[in-house]
């Protein structure tokens, strides 16, 4: 269980990418972590590399769509490691495809593990918030949320996500939980080379392409989203609630 001075942190979508990065920093930070992804075997070099450096992790296997497994999983967090007062609802899909040529089930999909499962995970979690009367939640939202070709499903989910933080920002403010997203721009991650392969381009020659409309000249990192992560999950970020903060090298929103 935790040391009284210890919370506990759940990173979904935390095998690989943003959330791994996310992952490790709110150890850093001296947060016991929770690593959630639908592969539970596919968390463990994330929580050994927490463990290694002395802090303490969990890995968990858990599909965020699914009611069920969301509830034990998170139980068995509280259980394992701790009450969870800190969330940050990062898994996440792509089924990119023009809106004549989308099927349903492409819909679906990424309404399902974006949409669904933040709202499962945030009512499973919330529950621990409200009894320590302290709480962060942070939900990974997304330039495309104003817009992307390619991305109806995509951009309708990211911008639901924002919707989703405000309301909890207002509804749980009075426990003492804030609520926040981080809007990424482009973070190279395996799922940005995806895009690339999708589209048929190198993935050097995408990456070249995007950065020139970046206005700070660089693609973004996995780290450039956990500082993010780790001001909102902070004690320093109370005051901070109901707000997007677009993390994508030049002005959005
Ligand atoms: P990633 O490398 O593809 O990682 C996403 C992780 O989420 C994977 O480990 C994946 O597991 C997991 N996941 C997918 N469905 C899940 C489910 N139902 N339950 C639990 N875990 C699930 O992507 P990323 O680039 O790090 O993206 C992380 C978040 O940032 C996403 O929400 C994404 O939309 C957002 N974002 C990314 C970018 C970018 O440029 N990369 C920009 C803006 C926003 P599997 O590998 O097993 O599928």
């Amino acid at each position: 269980m935790s040391t009284p001075n210890e919370r506990v942190a759940v990173v979904t979508g935390a095998a690989r990418g943003i959330g791994a990065a996310v992952a490790r920093r709110l150890a850093q930070d001296g947060f016991a972590v929770a690593v959630l992804d639908l592969d539970e075997a596919a968390c463990k070099p994330v929580v050994t590399e927490i463990e290694q450096s002395g802090g303490r992790a969990l890995a968990v296997g858990v599909d965020v769509a699914d009611e069920q497994a969301v509830q034990s999983g998170v139980e068995r967090v509280a259980e394992q490691l701790g009450a969870p007062t800190v969330l940050v609802n990062n898994a996440g899909v792509t089924r990119d495809n023009l809106l004549f040529k989308m099927s349903a089930l492409d819909w679906d999909a990424v309404m399902n593990v974006h949409l669904r499962g933040s709202f499962l995970m945030t009512r499973a979690a919330q529950r621990y918030m409200t009894e320590a009367r302290w709480g962060r939640i942070v939900n990974i939202s997304s330039v495309s949320a104003l817009g992307s070709r390619g991305q109806v499903n995509y951009s309708a989910a990211k911008a639901g996500l924002q919707g989703f933080t405000k309301t909890l920002a207002i509804e749980l403010g009075k426990f003492g939980v804030t609520a926040n997203a981080i809007a990424p721009g482009f973070i190279e991650t395996e799922m940005t080379v995806a895009t690339a392969a999708r589209l048929g381009i190198e993935f050097e020659d995408f990456k070249k392409a995007v950065v020139s409309t970046i206005p700070v000249n660089r693609g973004g990192t996995p780290a450039d989203i956990a500082h993010a992560a780790s001001f909102f999950a902070g004690e320093a970020a109370g005051y901070v609630s109901g707000q997007i903060l677009y993390v994508a090298g030049g002005p959005h929103g």
